[in-house]
């Protein structure tokens, strides 16, 4: 399975691939040299926009995948082209909030931890095994299966 890292500048990368099913970490306020560190330690390919970062993780033996776009589409079409099938996006989903494994839980679970409009109008809910944060098919659901079509 692929392990990614990516960058302080990817924020918004890194949750929409989380999103899509790939174990994504995201750092803050990290020094280079504890990045690729942190990479190489935990097998992770490192993603960055950051040429030079790129150009010292290749010297240390880090695998890392240089972006090369700004455009969302594109960096997870760049993603995919390089590393393959690791979009496992609706089948299997992590948490955009903490990059823990989601899991389908049954409705009444979840009966006291949403509103009671979410819980009338909605089936199926996800559970974060870390954060036990609830998900459902809200209405950034559009958005989301668009951006999804968009990579195919
Ligand atoms: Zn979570």
């Amino acid at each position: 399975m692929v392990r990614l890292i990516f960058d302080e500048m990817l924020k918004r990368t890194a949750t929409w691939c989380r999103i899509f099913g790939v174990d994504s970490k995201h750092v803050k306020d990290m020094p280079d040299s504890e990045i690729i560190k942190m990479a190489k330690d935990k097998q992770r390919i490192l993603i960055t926009r950051d040429e030079k970062l790129a150009g010292i993780c290749k010297n240390h033996d880090v695998e890392v995948i240089l972006l090369e776009s700004d455009d969302l589409t594109q960096q997870l079409n760049q993603l995919k082209s390089a590393l393959g099938g690791i979009f496992t996006f609706p089948e299997k989903t992590r948490c955009p909030a903490c990059n823990g494994e989601l899991e389908i839980v049954d409705k009444e679970k979840v009966k006291n931890k949403v509103i009671d409009n979410v819980y009338k109008q909605n089936e199926k809910f996800w559970l974060c095994k870390e954060c036990k944060k609830v998900y459902w098919k809200g209405s950034h659901w559009k958005n989301i299966t668009r951006i999804f079509e968009s990579i195919k």
